[in-house]
């Protein structure tokens, strides 16, 4: 399909609100996950670019951006929501073709990219500082300033979301961004540039520098005048990205990966958990962050639900984004083969059902079945590790300690839920479990605007999302006035 170079050039950095050439000259290939085929290349952009976008993003922050009222920013914000919800369509497409995700889920991105912007527009001028109580003869107050030019390095699996939520409030709180998108899905994110401009966003204030991770990624994260870090992405290239953010003492958030666990006690209403307890599994081919791979069954449901999940593995269809089907292909054959080296790691293991690829799928696109696995030791390999593929195991339990112990035996803890009707049990699950978000008989992968949302342990630190994200992109000054 023909990409929208109809709006924004493929080929190019955005950088101070105009379309660069790389300063190397050299591009990437595009590839359409669904076929395997090359269908476009990108900019290879490198430090030189990534010193530009900075000297970019300061020079905006000294300039109308940073005088800006925080209203106009809302209201900017808000602008760019509207332009994407007019876009709605061709951004699914762009997405669909970028990242093989199925129309409606690339829909449903769009949709979600667009309620940022309207969250944040909406919230831009409601962070305040307060009043202290001081010394006698002392006013004293606190102000929420933005840190100056953030950086954001975001992964493949969600783009626009992601920059949603973190471009978003950046903005809202008076930052000027630098965006390094992932090297297999950047299409949106150029997309999210060019509507910026149509906004009417001073220049500078968002730059995007797509490239490689060791050479884009790591320049922009190690560059000595970026004032903080949002990085989502994987453990070992959040580990580096800490590392370089100490070395020039700048705050970072880290949103990683998962092993997200769903508990099912004997009393749960299954008929309204089974959706759930799959969708949150397989959505957007395993590949969320947020993922429910780990399925928590007490013993005496387990024969019966595993029955009714495997029912519905077994009519889940896998096929190209174009045809709008359950599942999508994986981003890249690297992907594949890793998924595909998981199952092979749990060879031992039972597999209760699997999906389907539907019969006109192309062979070189990068398709993987949905496969369900029963009867998994919760230390086993796949029990334990994030697999990024449509893969979930089911561990069976016979006692509610036991059930938070297996939830709690990951080094992650991104999100989990509980399904029960036992109210005591509800609270209780809710604060053992480690995790950033606990639902209760539901289960959010990914969504959920105004929810803040981040990790513990190996699944990073700080929190992006919802109102608190602000507190995030800005710094607090206090300021102590003596008059006597
Ligand atoms: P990744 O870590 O390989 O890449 C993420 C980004 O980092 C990309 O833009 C990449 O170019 C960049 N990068 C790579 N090497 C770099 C380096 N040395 N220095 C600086 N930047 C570098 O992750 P991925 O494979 O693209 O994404 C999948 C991972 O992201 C999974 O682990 C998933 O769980 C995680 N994820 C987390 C969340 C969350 O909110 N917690 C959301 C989505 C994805």
């Amino acid at each position: 399909m023909p990409l929208s170079a109809l709006w924004y050039p493929t080929d190019k950095c955005f950088i101070d609100g105009a379309w660069q050439t790389p300063a190397s000259g050299a591009t990437l290939p595009l590839e359409n996950p669904s076929t395997g085929q090359i269908i476009g290349q990108i900019a290879r952009g490198n430090a030189d670019d990534i010193d530009a976008a900075v000297s970019a993003a300061q020079a905006a922050r000294l300039g109308e951006w940073g005088r800006m009222p925080a209203f106009e920013r809302g209201r900017m914000l808000a602008h760019m929501g509207r332009i994407v919800l007019a876009h709605v369509d061709a951004l699914a497409e762009i997405e669909a073709a970028d990242v093989g995700k199925p129309l409606k889920q690339a829909r449903a991105d769009a949709v979600a990219l667009a309620r940022y912007l309207e969250y944040y527009g909406g919230a831009a001028d409601k962070v305040m500082g307060e009043t202290i109580p001081y010394l006698d003869g002392y006013t004293v107050y606190t102000l929420r300033e933005p840190h100056g030019v953030t950086a954001h390095i975001v992964p493949w699996n969600y783009p626009m979301q992601i920059i949603g939520r973190s471009v978003g409030a950046a903005l809202a709180m008076g930052n000027a961004c630098v965006l390094k998108p992932a090297e297999e899905a950047c299409l949106t994110a150029l997309a999210f540039a060019a509507i910026a401009d149509e906004a009417g966003v001073p220049k500078g204030v968002i730059n995007v520098v797509p490239g490689l991770g060791h050479e884009a990624g790591a320049a922009l994260s190690s560059h000595a005048r970026i004032n903080h870090i949002s990085f989502t992405g994987s453990v070992p290239v959040g580990t580096l990205i800490q590392k370089a953010a100490a070395d020039n003492v700048v705050p970072v958030t880290l949103e990683l990966g998962g092993k997200s666990p769903q508990l099912v006690f004997d009393d749960a209403d299954l008929e309204a958990a089974l959706p759930f307890l799959v969708n949150a599994g397989i959505q957007n081919a395993g590949q969320t962050c947020s993922a429910s791979s780990r399925l928590i069954v007490h013993r005496r449901i387990h024969d019966q639900l595993l029955e009714r999940l495997a029912a519905r593995y077994r009519a889940l269809r896998v096929g190209p984004a174009m045809a709008d089907l359950d599942i999508g292909p994986l981003i890249s054959g690297t992907q594949k083969g890793i998924v595909a080296g998981f199952l092979a790691a749990g060879g031992d293991l039972e597999i209760a059902a699997r999906g389907e690829i539907a019969a006109d799928t192309p062979a070189s696109g990068h398709y993987i079945a949905p496969t369900l696995l029963a009867g998994v030791p919760h230390d086993h390999l796949l029990a334990r590790d994030e697999i990024f593929g449509p893969v979930q195991v089911v561990i069976p339990f016979e006692s509610e300690d036991e059930a938070i112990a297996i939830a709690n035996s990951t080094d992650f803890g991104l999100v989990a839920s509980v399904w029960t009707r036992d109210g005591g049990r509800q609270m209780r699950a809710a604060k053992a479990i480690r995790a950033g978000q606990v639902f209760l008989n539901n289960y959010g992968a990914g969504g959920g605007v105004e929810l803040p949302f981040g990790g513990i342990g190996k699944s990073g630190h700080g929190r992006e999302k919802g109102f608190e994200a602000l507190y995030g992109f800005s710094t607090l000054k206090t300021v102590a006035a003596f008059h006597g």
